[in-house]
């Protein structure tokens, strides 16, 4: 485990340290509760081993200001144990009351301190695991299952956010809608199932073309979205104004170089995208307001006979 170990006392400190490490684990000694913070904020620990007297901050304040740092993130809940001379019952309240999950003596024969030390290994091993499963969870709650492209929902999160930072580096914010030509009688023509995988085929370009750009830093922070059916989105911050125009034009290309056979694609016989680019000063308006226009464009390029981007 990577231990925390808060102790004024260098000398005891050097002592704990050393048969801590004696047991496989590493250790990280922080010489009072403001250290014990500092060290806190900069690495993630299993276990941290409190003292309590201390001059300044004592370790009853330092837990608290430990727990008020990890939030309300059930698996962020790092365990903590006393070690103290003197565990008197209104100690052991105090420290659990302050956050705390368990005591040992400073007296303790090495077997209790070991087998502790395994009690808390079984608890490491659960956090970890719980961060992992978590983790993954908030990833699926983001993706788009047929296209593991981010999903509606993680794009309006990050949308807002990424308004009001262009807003205030007083940048301006472009965005892309893109609609699959006559996808409809893709679906009647081909079946259902070759519509899902023409829909990851077009998912994929749009990722790999936006990436390209991000690369050759035409842009920064680019993202496709799958907005729903066969609707998608490139949100485009901190770009200057015009780089959208050729980002979408590379777009279209893209996606008709693919050469995706459509029989009943009008004239084109492969699959194409029309698409819908505008880009705004966060200043003069607001995002929704920024949907509704490339929606609009998005109409133009389809009346305009599709396989085209209408940009402004
Ligand atoms: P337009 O060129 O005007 O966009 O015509 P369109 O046929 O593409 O437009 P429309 O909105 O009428 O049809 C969209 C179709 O996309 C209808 C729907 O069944 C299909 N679709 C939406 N989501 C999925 C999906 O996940 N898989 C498949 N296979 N089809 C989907
Ligand atoms: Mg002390
Ligand atoms: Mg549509
Ligand atoms: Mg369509």
């Amino acid at each position: 485990m990577k231990i925390l170990l808060v102790e004024d006392s260098r000398a005891t400190a050097m002592v704990t340290t050393a048969r801590l490490e004696s047991f496989g684990h590493e250790v990280e000694h922080a010489i009072s509760g403001q250290a014990a913070l500092d060290h806190f904020q900069k690495t993630i620990f299993d276990l941290i081993l409190m003292d309590i007297e201390m001059p300044g901050m004592n370790g009853f304040e330092t837990t608290t200001r430990i727990r008020a740092l990890e939030g309300n993130e059930a698996w962020a809940w790092t365990p903590i144990i006393f070690v103290t001379a003197t565990d008197t019952p209104t100690n052991v309240v105090t420290a659990i009351e302050a956050g705390g999950d368990d005591f040992i003596s400073k007296m303790a024969p090495e077997s209790v301190l070991q087998a502790k030390m395994k009690a808390m290994s079984r608890i490491a091993a659960l956090r970890t695991r719980l961060a992992h499963a978590n983790r993954k969870l908030q990833d699926q709650a983001n993706r788009d299952g047929l296209t593991g492209l981010f999903n509606r929902r993680a794009m309006d999160m990050q949308i807002d956010s990424l308004w009001d930072l262009a807003l205030n580096a007083k940048k301006p914010f472009s965005l892309l809608m893109i609609d699959v030509d006559n996808f409809k009688k893709y679906n009647d023509h081909y079946g259902h199932l070759a519509g899902d995988d023409c829909l990851r085929a077009v998912a994929n370009c749009l990722a790999q073309t936006v990436q390209q750009a991000n690369l050759d830093k035409a842009t920064h922070g680019a993202f496709v979205a799958r907005y729903g059916g066969e609707e998608f989105a490139v949100v485009i911050p901190d770009v200057p104004s015009g780089t959208h125009c050729g980002l979408a034009i590379s777009i279209v290309e893209a996606v008709a170089a693919m050469r995706l056979p459509h029989e009943k694609n009008a004239e084109f016989g492969i699959v194409t995208i029309s698409l819908g680019g505008v880009c705004a000063d966060p200043a003069q308006g607001q995002v929704g307001r920024l949907f509704q226009q490339a929606d609009t464009l998005l109409y133009k390029a389809k009346e305009a006979g599709r396989n085209r981007a209408e940009v402004v």
